[in-house]
């Protein structure tokens, strides 16, 4: 496994999921595939977490690792299992030497937008899934964030108080949903940071490849996109190749933007196309350089 080392105090991480058809396999292979300095810095996570569980949704890893660094983090919901079976996947994790989940309520079976109903037996929201691993593991536990409010949060302050009830849970850091509105982000964290909110509130960015699908899973997720984008995909819909510079173009602004700002963590939402983050990274100034494989079964 490799890392970024960079001469900024950047730290960033890249998320992959499981590729659940054959051809996002494929894809995720190409990932692997990709050349040079990009394969050796985005060997990240390696979509080991595939291979971990099959509950594992997505899998992450920070780099540069530092110091108190955990590792590869694996996502881990409440979704459609007893609190038994999570905790037994969480053994799991801790024993294949996994130290860092996020901990997720996740997204109702029927699809997002649907109401959410608990197992009867599960944990019912993030903050009781968290609560319960704190009892039982000292795992690094990150959760969700929302800049523009989860969907079904209904008002700012219940986003708030949510992420308060996870952290006070035992959550270490705060990872957030993507946006594009850097100030609305940076509104969030004051806010979070006036209701004693104190872990890392990482912004979590998403680089947009395909602007219609991106516009409507925005919908979906409550994330504004600002006209200025369309603009900037505007006649691109066959021109892919253009589509990705843009993109790279686009996110890479975004983050120094809030590097601007005194930001120094990144969470890239990579949909399994770890070139396009590595391009935005390297922009930032992170460059790749072997270290040693943490260990993991
Ligand atoms: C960084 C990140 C990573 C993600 N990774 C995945 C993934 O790997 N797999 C996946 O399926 N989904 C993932 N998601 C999406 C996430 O599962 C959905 O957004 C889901 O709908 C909510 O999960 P949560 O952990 O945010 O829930 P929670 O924090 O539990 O919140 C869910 C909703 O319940 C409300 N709520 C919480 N507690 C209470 C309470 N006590 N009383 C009343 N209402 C309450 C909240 O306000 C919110 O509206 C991710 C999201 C983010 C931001």
């Amino acid at each position: 496994v490799s890392s970024l080392a960079l001469p900024v105090p950047f730290q960033v991480s890249f998320e992959f999921f499981p590729p659940k058809t054959e051809e996002m396999e494929a894809h995720a292979l190409d990932v692997r595939r990709t050349p040079g300095p990009a394969r050796a810095a985005l060997r990240v996570g390696d979509l080991r977490c595939r291979r971990l569980h099959p509950r594992a949704h997505a899998c992450h890893r920070a780099s540069p690792p530092h110091r108190d660094d955990p590792g590869p983090a694996a996502h881990l919901t409440c979704v459609s299992a007893t609190r038994d079976e999570i905790d037994d996947v969480a053994r799991e994790y801790w024993e294949t030497g996994v130290r860092h989940l996020v901990a997720l309520r996740g997204d109702p079976v029927a699809g997002v937008g649907t109401a959410y109903e608990p197992h009867p037996g599960g944990y019912a929201y993030a903050s009781d899934l968290v609560e319960g691993l704190r009892k039982v593991f000292d795992f690094e536990l990150s959760v969700s964030a929302y800049p523009e409010t989860h969907p079904a949060a209904g008002s700012m302050q219940a986003e708030i108080d949510n992420l308060k009830r996870k952290v006070d849970a035992g959550a270490t850091r705060a990872i957030t949903q993507f946006f594009f509105d850097n100030a609305i982000y940076l509104r969030y964290v004051e806010k979070a940071r006036a209701a004693g909110i104190t872990v890392p509130i990482v912004p979590g960015i998403m680089p947009v490849t395909n602007f219609a699908q991106t516009r409507r899973f925005a919908a979906m997720c409550g994330t504004s996109v600002p006209e200025s984008m369309a603009r900037h995909f505007e006649g691109l819909e066959e021109d892919a190749d253009t589509r990705k510079l843009v993109a790279a173009t686009l996110a890479a602004e975004q983050c120094t933007k809030l590097a601007d700002e005194g930001v120094e963590d990144f969470h890239f939402y990579t949909l399994n196309r770890a070139d396009l983050a590595y391009a935005i990274c390297h922009i930032l100034g992170l460059r790749a350089t072997r270290t040693a494989a943490p260990a993991i079964a």
